[in-house]
């Protein structure tokens, strides 16, 4: 295996040729190798994207190897650099901070490595292609699903994480659905929040001052993920208010089905995680081909805009939660808690 790059040494720039300096790597296009970044295995949802990816990577003659970052935005940087010196042909990242990774894409890039943002955009950025659900849409389901369980009063905003970029599309969509009542004098923001790592024992906490500084006064709850859904419910709970606030979510994680279907949590947003996982694993090994994907739009990162594929996302209330059964993301034993 034979790889040219150019490097900066004492602010002179060599071209130098390695050989046999990787391991395995960039060994052929039928056989690329990836690398999957993520954020933090340590939730639900990203274990299962990282089985769906891996499997699909398979598939389609890949091999992956896996890191998790468990939400430091030093290690990630640094297992991206690990990632570059083993020469993958493609990384593909799930970024804890949207806005540090720039420098060392920009090393990947230099290496010839295509990298691929996956559910979270990564700004300032020269990344080859973005694959997400509709976050602004994910955001006004959110929101519309509180709102039509609680036409009026006061509601708190609990927003994701403020390293995330989705956390601001998910508040643009939820404002898009809310402005009118809010306009109308029906309904009053008493409150809102970002909530580092979107943790749901940090949700818990902002929900008990809340409760307390609103006297219990709180008819909606616009969570922003079923973490923190979690911790809303188990705040409301405790104030016997649990079933009696609206609140939403989104990933459909399985405690929050249960939640759904119990009544305790109004909605949550489904997202097929096995679509983004293909479609992603099928996006990096293209771009290694040197074919070019479809993508359905573009998103500007601040660095260029980014060929995107933007995924549709499915709004679960009481009435339809058995579609993640039908749609095999759970079994019923799974759902009953068997
Ligand atoms: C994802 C959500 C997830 C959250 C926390 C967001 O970027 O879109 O699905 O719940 O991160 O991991």
């Amino acid at each position: 295996m034979v790889r040219s790059f150019t490097t900066l040494l004492g602010g002179v720039a060599i071209a130098a040729t390695l050989v046999g300096l990787t391991s395995g790597a960039q060994a052929s296009a039928d056989k690329p190798v990836i690398g999957f970044s993520i954020d933090d295995l340590r939730l639900e949802r990203w274990t299962r994207d990282r089985d769906f990816f891996v499997d699909a990577a398979k598939k389609l003659g890949a091999t992956v190897t896996v890191q998790s970052a468990d939400a430091n935005e030093e290690r990630q940087i640094s297992q991206i650099e690990n990632m570059i010196s083993r020469g993958v042909d493609a990384i593909v990242i799930v970024p804890f901070n949207g806005k540090v990774l720039g420098n060392v894409i920009n090393e990947a890039k230099q290496a010839g490595i295509k990298v691929v943002a996956y559910d979270r955009l990564i700004l300032d950025s020269d990344i080859d292609a973005y694959i997400t659900f509709d976050n602004e849409r994910v955001g006004e389901m959110q929101a519309q699903g509180v709102l039509d369980a609680k036409p009026s009063g006061n509601y708190f905003m609990m927003g994701g994480s403020p390293t995330d970029n989705n956390s601001k599309f998910l508040r643009e969509g939820q404002m898009k659905v809310l402005q009118p009542a809010i306009d109308a004098g029906k309904v009053k923001i008493v409150g809102a929040q970002w909530v580092p790592e979107w943790s749901a024992t940090t949700a818990l906490q902002i929900m008990e001052d809340a409760l307390t500084a609103n006297k219990n006064m709180i008819d909606g709850v616009v969570a922003s993920n079923d973490a923190e859904a979690g911790g809303v419910v188990q705040a409301l709970t405790a104030q016997g208010l649990a079933g009696k606030t609206a609140v939403s979510g989104q990933d459909a994680d399985l405690a929050a089905i249960q939640r759904v279907k119990a009544g305790t949590q109004t909605v949550t947003v489904y997202k097929p995680l096995k679509s983004i996982a293909s479609t992603a694993a099928e996006i990096a090994v293209d771009l290694v081909k040197g074919k070019t994907p479809a993508f359905t739009t573009e998103l500007d990162n601040g660095k260029k805009k980014v060929p995107t594929t933007l995924l549709t996302p499915t709004l679960i209330t009481k009435t339809n939660w058995d579609t993640v059964v039908k749609d095999g993301f759970y079994t019923q034993a799974q759902i009953d808690g068997k």
